[in-house]
């Protein structure tokens, strides 16, 4: 009872600040009673389509809860993430706000597990209900939430290796999670504990959405935009999205592996180094494997071979501000004449061809041509939503 009197003089103070409405006061309640919260302090955030607080457990462990705003105006820009989002094909109401915003917290909530499940940095998911989402805190002991990239002091020579996590992270999302942020950017990037912890992701898009290039494109531009801002020598936005996008990256052979893996402090899983063993196979997203050929592109920025064969010079900037024109198909479908096109790469003659690389369809070390589209991933397609008011 005095956790509620509390939780209510909580409830009320965060009421008058315009944000939480009776419905969802009760949802925190019920929270308080099932023992999950025992106090929600202030707020963490403010923005247009949610508030962040700070919560506490009755262990005193520090949760936050992300309370989306149930107004009717904020999420009518959200259209472009729903359409041909196979996700949303049922159960999505844009008539019904509740209903809306109950779609796109729980639509967070599963993002954010495939993250964990892929092993990336993201907070822990606990629990959706209704608007409101439950994960873990990413802060200090004294419930200080941990800075946005944007504003974090990081030390100078951490700046370039965090370059290289937010790429590899982007990598996994893409090729594990199967997802595409679709709004990442300094401002949705935590960093916490000397990492980089991805948060923000209601939005987030299957890669096989019709658009996933072109928010992927945009995500791997803020970041090219952020780290070029702070002095990393980047990979150029090109070849960020190569790196990203590429199934197979070149294979390594165990003498250049052996080299190169004493250089990485932080080996996300092991990997077994033998002289005597065949070269590593190239793998989606293998961590290791993939941090090794970052690198090495990194390390060949200067002389980009690629960038000199594909378009005369190696102007990076020059050739971002071409690919960034360029329209990128997203699948085969897309493709204006595939025929035509297949036919040039086999000819070995694939300049024109913008999505040639991150279709799979030229590994610019083995000739491969391939025309199957990649697998989808369906194991969430209902996105099924009934309107069962669960107020008692
Ligand atoms: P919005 O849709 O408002 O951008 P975000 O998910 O980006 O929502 O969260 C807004 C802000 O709240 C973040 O920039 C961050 O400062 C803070 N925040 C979000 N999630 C957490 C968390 N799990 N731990 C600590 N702070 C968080
Ligand atoms: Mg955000």
């Amino acid at each position: 009872p005095s956790a509620h009197a509390n939780m209510k003089d909580k409830a009320d103070r965060a009421t008058t600040e315009q944000v939480l409405d009776p419905r969802t006061r009760v949802i925190l309640l019920k929270m308080v009673g099932r023992g999950l919260i025992d106090e929600v302090n202030g707020c963490v955030s403010t923005g247009k389509e949610a508030n962040v607080y700070h919560a506490l457990t009755p262990t005193k462990a520090h949760l936050a809860l992300k309370i989306y705003k149930t107004s009717i105006l904020v999420f009518k820009d959200r259209d472009k993430y729903v359409s041909g989002e196979h996700r949303f094909r049922r159960g999505y109401s844009r008539h019904n706000p509740r209903k809306m915003v109950r779609v796109w917290a729980e639509k967070e909530m599963r993002n954010l597990k495939r993250l964990r499940a892929a092993g990336l940095r993201a907070p822990e998911p606990l629990e959706v209900r209704e608007n409101v989402l439950v994960m873990s805190f990413l802060g200090d002991e004294q419930g200080w939430a941990s800075p946005r990239l944007k504003d974090a002091v990081i030390p100078h020579d951490h700046v370039a290796p965090l370059y290289e996590e937010m790429l590899l992270a982007v990598r996994t999302l893409f090729h594990r999670c199967r997802l595409v942020h679709a709004d990442l950017s300094e401002y949705n990037v935590l960093y916490h504990d000397g990492h980089l912890y991805v948060i923000d992701v209601s939005q987030s898009v299957e890669h096989d959405h019709p658009s996933a290039f072109d928010f992927l494109r945009n995500d791997l531009k803020n970041v090219e935009e952020f780290f070029s801002r702070r002095g990393v020598r980047c990979l150029g936005l090109r070849r960020a999205f190569e790196f990203v996008t590429r199934e197979l990256l070149p294979e390594l052979v165990p003498n250049e592996v052996l080299n190169d893996v004493a250089a990485i402090q932080e080996p996300t899983e092991p990997v077994q180094v033998d002289a005597s063993l065949p070269p590593i196979k190239s793998s989606a997203s293998g961590s290791v494997h993939a941090t090794l050929i970052l690198r090495r592109w990194l390390a060949e920025g200067e002389a980009d071979p690629l960038a000199s064969a594909e378009n005369g010079n190696g102007d990076a900037s020059q050739e971002d501000a071409v690919f960034l024109r360029a329209h990128i198909t997203r699948s085969l479908n897309e493709v204006f004449d595939p025929e035509r096109d297949a036919a040039a790469i086999a000819r070995g003659d694939n300049r024109g061809l913008v999505y040639a690389d991150a279709l799979g369809l030229v590994p610019r070390d083995e000739v491969r041509v391939s025309t199957s589209k990649v697998e989808n991933t369906r194991e969430e397609e209902e996105a099924e939503v009934d309107e069962d008011g669960s107020e008692g």
